[in-house]
C-alpha cells in the first residue's frame, strides 16, 4: 500500500465545478484583487469566529507581522511566544522589529506552558512608566499558537496578558475551527484575543490554491490600522500614507475559492476528528501505548488535528525510516525548536533552555489524516507501527 502523508486530490470533486464556474466569473470580469468575492470572505470568516472583522492578506505570515504591527509594537519590544512552532510564529516577530521572548510548552498539549508564562511574568518582568519590562526590554504582546489544531490555553493567557498589559495574537494558522472553553462559553479560535492570523496556505485546514491569509478582530481600530497596512500604509486619501506598509492582498481568484471550500470545513474538520479518534482506538487495540503516546486534549477543546500528531519513546527516526519504507509518508514538525534555529542564534539561547520543546523535537510524529482518508489506510499504518515494535499481542 502507499499512503501519501498528505493526499490534496482526495478532497476536491465535490467543488470543482462549482469552483471552475466561479473562476470563469472572475476571469470575465478581470477584476483580481480586493474586491467583493474578497469582501464577502472577510465577513464570512469573521462570523466563523465568531468577531466583527476580517482582513484578507498575502498569507498567515503576514497576517502575525500585520497584527504585530497594529498592536502598535516598537523597535526592540519583546514578544513572548513559543520555542515549538513553524518558523513564521518567531520570524514575524523579528520582521516587525520585535524580539522574540520564548516560553517553553507544556508536555501534554506541545502548546505555551500558561503556567511557565505566569512564572517568567511574576519572577523577571518589572513594572516601569510605560509597560513590563524582562531583560530591559518593554514586552509588548503574547502570540500563542494553537498547534497542531488545538487552542492553548487561552482563558489562563489572556488573564494573565490582562494583569501585565500585554495584546494576545492568536496563530490561528493550523486551527481554523477549533474551538475551547473561554471564561463559560464555547468559542472559537482565532476569536478570543486582539487579533487571529489565519493562513490559507493550500495544506491548511482551510486551503487555497496559493498563498493568502487573514487577520480576524473584534477591534475596530485593529481592523482599520490592518486595511491601511496592507496597501502600503494608505489612509482614507489615495497616495498618502501614514505608514509604512506592505503589498499584502487577497486575489479574488482565491478568496472566491475559498468561500466555496469553507461551505465544506466544518464537515471536513469532523471527518479529521472521525479518523483521529479511529486511529486511538486502533493504537490501543494493538496494545501500542507503552511505545507511543496518543494526543492529548485539554479538558472542553475542540481538537480539529490539522496534524495527528504522536509522540515515539525511542528511536522515532527509526520508525519514519521503516514506515517510509512501507509506501507510508510521516513528518516531524518541528525537528528543531525556535530558540535552536541558526537563523535565532543572536538572540542567544542554548540546548537546554526549553527542555520540553527539545524534547518534543526528538519525539514527535505526525500521521496522514485528511478528508478522503480511509479506514483500510489507516489500518495498515498502525499495522506498520505495530510491526516495528512488535508488542505482544492480546490474549
Ligand atoms: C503555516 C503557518 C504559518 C504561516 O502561514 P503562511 O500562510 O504559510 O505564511 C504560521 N504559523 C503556523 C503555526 C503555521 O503552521
Amino acid at each position: 500500500m502507499n499512503i501519501p502523508f498528505l493526499d490534496l486530490k482526495r478532497v476536491s470533486p465535490s467543488y470543482l465545478q462549482e469552483l471552475k464556474e466561479k473562476h470563469g466569473d472572475i476571469l470575465a470580469k478581470a477584476d483580481f484583487v480586493l474586491g467583493p468575492e474578497v469582501e464577502a470572505l472577510e465577513r464570512e470568516i469573521a462570523e466563523f469566529c465568531g468577531v466583527k472583522y476580517g482582513i484578507g492578506v498575502a498569507s498567515g505570515t503576514d497576517a502575525l507581522i500585520l497584527s504585530l504591527r497594529a498592536t502598535g509594537i516598537e523597535h526592540g519590544d519583546a514578544v513572548i511566544t513559543t520555542p515549538f512552532s513553524f518558523i513564521a510564529t518567531a520570524s514575524s516577530v523579528v520582521l516587525a522589529g520585535g524580539v522574540p521572548l520564548f516560553v517553553d510548552i507544556s508536555e501534554k498539549t506541545f502548546n505555551l506552558c500558561s503556567i511557565k508564562l505566569e512564572e517568567l511574568l511574576r519572577r523577571k518582568a518589572k513594572k516601569k512608566r510605560d509597560g513590563w519590562y524582562v531583560r530591559e526590554m518593554r514586552i509588548r504582546a503574547i502570540i500563542p499558537v494553537h498547534l497542531y489544531g488545538q487552542c492553548a490555553n487561552m482563558e489562563r493567557i489572556i488573564s494573565i496578558a490582562k494583569e501585565f498589559k500585554l495584546k494576545v495574537i492568536e496563530d490561528t494558522a493550523q486551527a481554523l475551527g477549533a474551538e475551547c472553553r473561554f471564561n463559560g462559553s464555547v468559542r472559537r479560535a482565532g476569536g478570543m484575543g486582539l487579533a487571529g492570523a489565519i493562513s490559507f496556505y493550500p495544506t491548511k485546514n482551510l486551503g487555497g490554491l496559493g498563498d493568502g491569509g487573514m487577520v480576524v478582530t473584534d477591534s475596530r481600530r485593529i481592523a482599520e490600522l490592518i486595511r491601511s497596512l496592507r496597501l502600503h500604509g494608505m489612509g482614507r486619501q489615495k497616495y498618502i500614507h501614514r505608514a509604512i506598509g506592505y503589498n499584502s492582498r487577497l486575489d479574488a481568484l482565491q478568496a472566491a475559492g475559498l468561500r466555496i471550500k469553507l461551505r465544506f470545513l466544518n464537515q471536513w474538520n469532523e471527518e479529521r476528528i472521525a479518523l483521529a479518534e479511529r486511529y486511538k482506538r486502533l493504537f490501543k487495540d494493538k496494545n501500542l501505548l507503552e511505545f507511543i503516546t496518543l494526543p492529548s486534549l485539554l479538558e472542553g477543546n475542540r481538537h480539529i488535528y490539522h496534524q495527528f500528531v504522536i509522540r515515539v519513546k525511542k528511536n522515532r527516526d527509526g520508525l519514519q525510516k521503516f514506515l517510509k519504507e512501507n509506501g507510508i509518508g510521516t513528518e516531524v514538525y518541528y525537528p528543531l525548536p525556535l530558540h535552536l534555529q541558526p537563523c535565532f542564534k543572536y538572540l542567544g539561547y542554548r540546548r537546554g533552555d526549553f527542555k520540553e520543546a527539545e524534547v518534543a523535537s526528538r519525539e514527535v510524529l505526525a500521521l496522514p489524516i485528511y478528508p478522503g482518508l480511509r479506514e483500510e489506510e489507516q489500518r495498515y499504518v498502525v499495522e506498520k507501527i505495530a510491526e516495528y515494535y512488535n508488542p505482544p499481542s492480546r490474549p
